[in-house]
């Protein structure tokens, strides 16, 4: 880390043997760490707050290389299909499922449950062992979707996995429908 120079602040606390950040390599602040940019596809920086700008191109259909510690996320937004078709070409992913960001958990939960047509209840062989209300959850999933149809699965008895093959077996004969495209 000794070509990333600190600021007077960082390497105060940097050699504090009494400072939690003694020592610490990637030690940084606002005012000397790392910094936001957003640039176009030719590298030239462009202007304005790089987040909202980010935001704003993904809304509009962009397809955004964010880079990290661990390398580029690809983003797009999942709602704009030219852009998830992009993003699916540019990576030969026609049909693999890409992990999808949401706002907070709970929205994350209402999604699924609201679009989809099966729930699989799995595990269900260590519900006696959990603080687990299962009359409830269904009764919250049934608020959320009430078409949704319920599918315990148990490992140890196999309850419920040949239900859910035939499921299966239907979706993969049946012509695709809106729903199923989903
Ligand atoms: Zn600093």
């Amino acid at each position: 880390m000794a070509g990333f120079a600190v600021c007077a602040d960082c390497a105060r606390e940097y050699h504090d043997p009494d400072n939690r950040r003694f020592h610490a390599e990637p030690i940084s602040c606002p005012a000397c760490g790392p910094r936001l940019s957003l640039r176009n596809s030719a590298g030239r920086m462009l202007d304005g707050d790089p987040v909202r700008e980010a935001a704003a191109l993904l809304a509009a259909g962009a397809v955004i290389a964010i880079k990290g510690l661990g390398g580029y996320h690809l983003a797009a937004a999942a709602e704009h299909a030219t852009a998830v078709a992009a993003l699916r070409g540019r990576k030969h992913r026609e049909d693999k499922p890409f992990a999808v960001m949401m706002p907070t958990l709970a929205a994350a939960h209402a999604l699924a449950v609201r679009a989809g047509d099966l729930l699989l209840l799995n595990k269900i062989d260590l519900l006696p062992h959990l603080q687990f209300d299962l009359q409830r959850c269904l009764e919250y999933v049934r608020r959320v979707n009430p078409r949704l149809r319920v599918v315990p699965i148990s490992a140890q008895r196999g309850d419920g996995l040949e239900t859910w093959y035939m499921w299966l077996r239907a979706r993969m004969t049946a012509p695709a429908t809106r729903a199923d495209m989903r």
